[in-house]
């Protein structure tokens, strides 16, 4: 999900992490003193240095001075006992437009600062588990965490007998035990009221336990990563239930529990991971059970799965899934040098006697392999070189004017991710090219 649209907020514009408010047209005051805007910021100051309360009720005081003012209702939706705090950046790596921006959200943690907190250090958390399972250990740099605030009127989950009154809705899963989730679409608005860049969500639920995930929403509770993991690749990987808990003693008949990682036949042609069996690769193969079925559907490996059991990494059948998945919100270029893609450059008589001309790409950059760049001028191959330094990696081609004719030439670089955890690309997401004229004239003498 990429939201764009605006509600009827003043315009929220990011800036290196820090959310600044534009002001809007300025309204007059009904005594003098600081403005409408003026007050709004200092209620949305206290909210950033974590002073809660104190910002509930100077949004409360705005309410009540400019009820019919936009900014006014706005504050009497932050006065709420459910609202909106504060978003705030756990690990930012890039812009996000080239980034997979997963914005964690919690329910049922009241205004109360250590609740507030200790929701803080869960969301670190679970950052800081991503970051030691693979494919998300792998790819941490194509990826912007942040963690928004909300406040609950109510620190608990819905009983049988009485909803309890949290922000996003927590409950227990009507479908299954020990499974909370939320209302999502209320997820989806405080994303594009206060996070309109968000990609993906998590939303930690303070009662909750076991979780769900789907609609670009990953569910669970406060209890560690490998939930999270598992439900998120739900969520943000489309990726099905590996697992076959509910015991069914016949087959499952007509079938239609079919995804990345499930079929509901062994029929090799139809087979989602056909590609890895015709591959010969280890342990990929028709493995009976999933969905909660033990019969009459198979998932892909004997390699165990997060979505099978939580806890183990994922199997190369969903780990390929989910690199593919990352490249849908990033491309493999990070940046290009010259930025212009028309390069002029002019040549003395005499070949070889001029100035070179430098043209480079910064590839993204996973933890442990490099992408890999191939450089052509006019269709040959010619040969780059990798120049590492602490800004990042520039994969850099030095032309001689001198050595071509006069004229234009075409320089190509190409960039590819090799990982070996993707087999199969058919959209080529993992792949990328840059392309320049090069206009080499003669100087007249
Ligand atoms: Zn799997």
């Amino acid at each position: 999900m990429r939201v764009t649209s605006r509600l009827f907020l003043p315009v929220a514009v990011l800036f290196l992490g820090v959310q600044q408010r534009v002001p809007v047209q300025a309204q007059s005051t009904p005594s003098a003193g600081p403005s409408l805007n003026e007050r709004f910021q200092d209620a949305e100051d206290l909210a950033r240095k974590g002073l809660y309360e104190a910002s509930k009720k100077a949004f409360a005081r705005i309410a009540k001075d400019f009820p019919s003012d936009e900014l006014g209702r706005e504050a009497a939706d932050r006065a709420q006992a459910n609202a909106f705090l504060r978003l705030q950046p756990i690990e930012r790596t890039g812009e996000s437009k080239d980034r997979v921006d997963v914005v964690i959200l919690g329910d049922g943690y009241t205004v109360d600062a250590r609740q507030q907190q200790a929701f803080d250090k869960q969301a670190r958390q679970i950052v800081e588990g991503f970051s030691k399972v693979s494919p998300w250990a792998e790819y941490a740099s194509y990826f912007n965490w942040w963690v928004m605030d909300l406040s609950s009127a109510e620190s608990r989950l819905d009983t049988p007998t009485r909803e309890a009154n949290t922000v996003l809705g927590g409950a227990m899963s009507k479908f299954s035990q020990g499974q909370v989730t939320v209302d999502r679409d209320i997820v989806h608005n405080f994303l594009q009221r206060y996070a309109p860049f968000a990609d993906t969500a998590m939303v930690i639920v303070k009662q909750g336990s076991l979780g769900t995930g789907g609609g670009d929403v990953a569910v669970f509770g406060p209890g560690g990563v490998n939930v999270a993991v598992h439900e998120f690749g739900h969520s943000f990987g489309n990726l099905l239930d590996e697992y076959s808990s509910q015991v069914e003693l016949h087959p499952v008949t007509g079938g239609g529990v079919r995804g990345v990682n499930l079929t509901d036949s062994t029929d090799l042609d139809s087979c989602p991971w056909r590609h890895w069996i015709e591959a010969g690769a280890k342990g990929v193969g028709f493995f009976e059970g999933g969905a909660g079925r033990s019969r009459g559907v198979w998932h892909p490996t004997n390699q165990g799965c997060a979505m099978g059991s939580s806890g183990s990494a994922y199997c190369t059948v969903c780990r390929e899934a989910l690199v593919k998945r990352i490249y849908r919100y990033t491309k493999p270029i990070e940046a290009c040098y010259p930025a212009t893609t028309d390069v002029r450059s002019s040549i003395g008589i005499g070949a070889g006697s001029d100035a070179p001309v430098i043209f480079s790409v910064t590839p993204k950059r996973p933890k442990d392999h490099f992408l890999a760049v191939d450089w052509t001028v006019d269709g040959a191959a010619v040969k780059g070189k990798r120049d590492l330094s602490d800004a990042g990696v520039f994969e850099v081609l030095k032309v001689e004017p001198g050595a071509l004719s006069p004229g234009n030439h075409r320089i190509l670089a190409k960039v590819k991710d090799p990982t070996d955890w993707v087999l199969l690309d058919k959209e080529g997401v993992l792949t990328a090219s840059r392309e320049w004229s090069l206009t080499v004239e003669r100087r007249k003498p």
